[in-house]
């Protein structure tokens, strides 16, 4: 018997009309879908008409039911994953599913959809040419400030997920290191109450009143990009290009940069 197939659903961040025609025919098509909610689930069914037998896949059963999950997917049952809110496996345990599947060689297929992060990112005004997904800070605080110092050294912009009661504690991290880099936050995503607030982390920090609600994506402006030419290795290969013997070319770039000599020689030297 052929194995069933595993349809990753997208469900609406906010506004009902958000879901797409391709994932309400699957969701009346599948034999089971497997929610992280079954409850909210059952709200967005009934919403849309649609009976079908509804099973919890969550963080705290996953291992479980997933495990049972591919055992009915084995037996040629197709399954629709829906998560509370936007595209499953993306900071949810979507992704714990779609890895079994693949070592199971079942098939599966992602249905496009909303999911949170691109719908902020979108309309930040930040560079959206390259960006990078952290999903949520950890909670703990030496842990946050390894992440935070790692990716405020990031590029390209940068787009996280956060809770409201915990947002005003992150921008005031984030200004005792970067007060004037630009920051979104978009907040209740195409629901009643959406808004866009931007600035920089001061100027956010003063237009955010006392009391935070709703859901939350914080988005970074990516850190400066350092000029090419002021690439230390580039400098020195250009004044080797041009007749420079490598004593020379580092002293010229070491001068043009503004660094001591012996910490120029440590960068070129130290990388070879
Ligand atoms: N899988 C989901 C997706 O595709 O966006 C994300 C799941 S994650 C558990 C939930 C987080 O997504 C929320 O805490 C919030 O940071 C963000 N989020 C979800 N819906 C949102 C909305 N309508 N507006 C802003 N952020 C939202």
């Amino acid at each position: 018997m052929d194995y069933g197939i595993l349809y990753l659903c997208p469900t609406p961040i906010g506004n009902l009309e958000d879901i797409t025609l391709r994932v309400l025919k699957i969701l009346k098509e599948v034999d089971i879908i497997a929610a992280e909610d079954t409850r909210q689930t059952l709200k967005l069914l009934n919403h849309f008409d649609i009976k079908k037998p509804l099973t919890s896949y969550h963080e705290h059963n996953k291992k479980t039911k997933g495990a049972k999950l591919i055992e009915e997917l084995k037996k040629g049952k197709s399954i629709a994953l829906v998560t509370d809110a936007g595209t499953p496996a993306i900071s949810d345990p979507g992704e714990d599913l779609v890895k079994l599947c693949i070592e199971e060689d079942i098939k599966v297929v992602p249905l496009p959809g909303p999911t949170a992060a691109i719908t902020a990112l979108v309309a930040s005004g930040l560079d959206t040419s390259s960006f990078v997904f952290e999903g949520f800070l950890p909670t703990k605080s030496k842990e946050r400030k390894i992440i935070l110092n790692r990716i405020l050294k990031e590029e390209r912009t940068i787009i996280l997920y956060e809770a409201p009661h915990r947002l005003k504690e992150t921008l005031h991290e984030l200004k005792s290191y970067v007060a004037d880099r630009k920051v979104v936050i978009a907040r209740e995503l195409t629901k009643i109450h959406e808004e866009f607030i931007r600035g920089t982390v001061d100027e956010v920090l003063v237009k955010l009143g006392d009391e935070i609600k709703g859901e939350i994506v914080l988005i970074i402006e990516g850190a400066q990009k350092q000029q090419v030419e002021e690439k230390p290795e580039i400098l020195v290969q250009k004044y080797l290009e041009g007749g420079m013997n490598k004593k020379e070319a580092i002293k010229r770039a070491a001068k043009e940069l503004g660094i001591p000599k012996s910490q120029m020689y440590k960068l070129i030297i130290g990388k070879k």
